[in-house]
């Protein structure tokens, strides 16, 4: 069944942020949901925010919505997290407002949860694939797949330019120390890392996957060119698009 949609007020209950070249990037916030009871959502889902100071530009009276993807995962009650990359150019931003202005405590509202972008029942591997803040909704699928006691095989890769923006960077190096299941593949744009540097579809092209591809179900996001890229690394290796799910932004 399709979880609830909710509309309620969500207290910011804590804020973790990177920074590049000396500016703010990326906020990651954790968001309460005391006003929601019974708040649930699949990984891989995303909720719409607003916040009374940043109006949309169609319709001033009201406030500008903007789409974020939930990265904790449904087993962790009392909040959720979002990852939210900040915006540099000039007019209304939901994501630019909370990152210079919001702090604890200040309330942003939420409408969701949304969307079709969720994980299949029944494969042996599970490959998440993402770029920038595309990791929010692969940090949900891991934590999920982790917390549920996955038997099959996790492979992460994520691309990102540099060290800086390498979010979840410790949590994920962890998880991968812990899991004997979890491989993670990171490669950075601009910088080595690991001994090597450029694109996560150059990854792909070269990684052991299984030879029987029926099981396993690939998830990819990023921004559309990325995520296209992706898929044709992927397609190149054999992989049907209908174990191919994507969600591009
Ligand atoms: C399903 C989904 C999930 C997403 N999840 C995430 C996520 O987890 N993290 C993340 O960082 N991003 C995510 N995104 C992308 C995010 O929603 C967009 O980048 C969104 O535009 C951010 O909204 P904003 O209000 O912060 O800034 P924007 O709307 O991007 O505003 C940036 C600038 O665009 C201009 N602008 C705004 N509105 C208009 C307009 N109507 N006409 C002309 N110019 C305008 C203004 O100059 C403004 O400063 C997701 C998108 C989708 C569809």
């Amino acid at each position: 069944m399709p979880a609830k949609i909710m509309d309620f007020e969500a207290p910011i209950l804590d804020i973790k942020d990177y920074f590049d070249e000396g500016k703010l990037a990326v906020r990651v916030v954790k968001l309460g949901t005391a006003a929601a009871q019974g708040f649930e959502f699949k990984p891989g889902q995303f909720v719409m925010i607003s916040v009374d100071a940043v109006k949309s530009i169609n319709d001033p009276a009201k406030p500008k919505m903007s789409s974020m993807s939930i990265c904790s995962a449904p087993h962790e009650k009392n909040f959720f997290e979002l990852c939210m990359r900040i915006h540099e150019k000039p007019g209304p931003s939901v994501s630019r407002y909370i990152g210079e202005k919001a702090k604890k405590g200040d309330k942003v509202r939420v409408k969701g949860p949304f969307g079709v972008f969720s994980m299949v029942e029944g494969h042996e591997t599970a490959i998440l694939v993402s770029t920038g803040t595309g990791i929010a909704p692969m940090m949900s699928m891991l934590r999920h797949l982790l917390a549920t006691g996955f038997k099959g095989k996790i492979v992460f890769f994520y691309g990102c330019r540099n060290k800086n923006d390498f979010l979840y960077g410790k949590e994920l190096q962890e998880s991968a120390a812990k899991s004997k299941n979890l491989d993670l593949q990171v490669i950075f744009s601009r910088e080595p890392y690991n001994g090597r540097q450029g694109y996560v579809q150059s990854l792909l092209e070269s990684y052991a996957f299984p030879s029987d591809l029926s099981k396993v179900h690939v998830y990819l996001c990023g921004n559309p060119v990325a995520v296209s890229e992706e898929k044709k690394a992927l397609v190149g290796r054999g992989f049907a698009d209908a174990n191919l799910h994507e969600e591009k932004w």
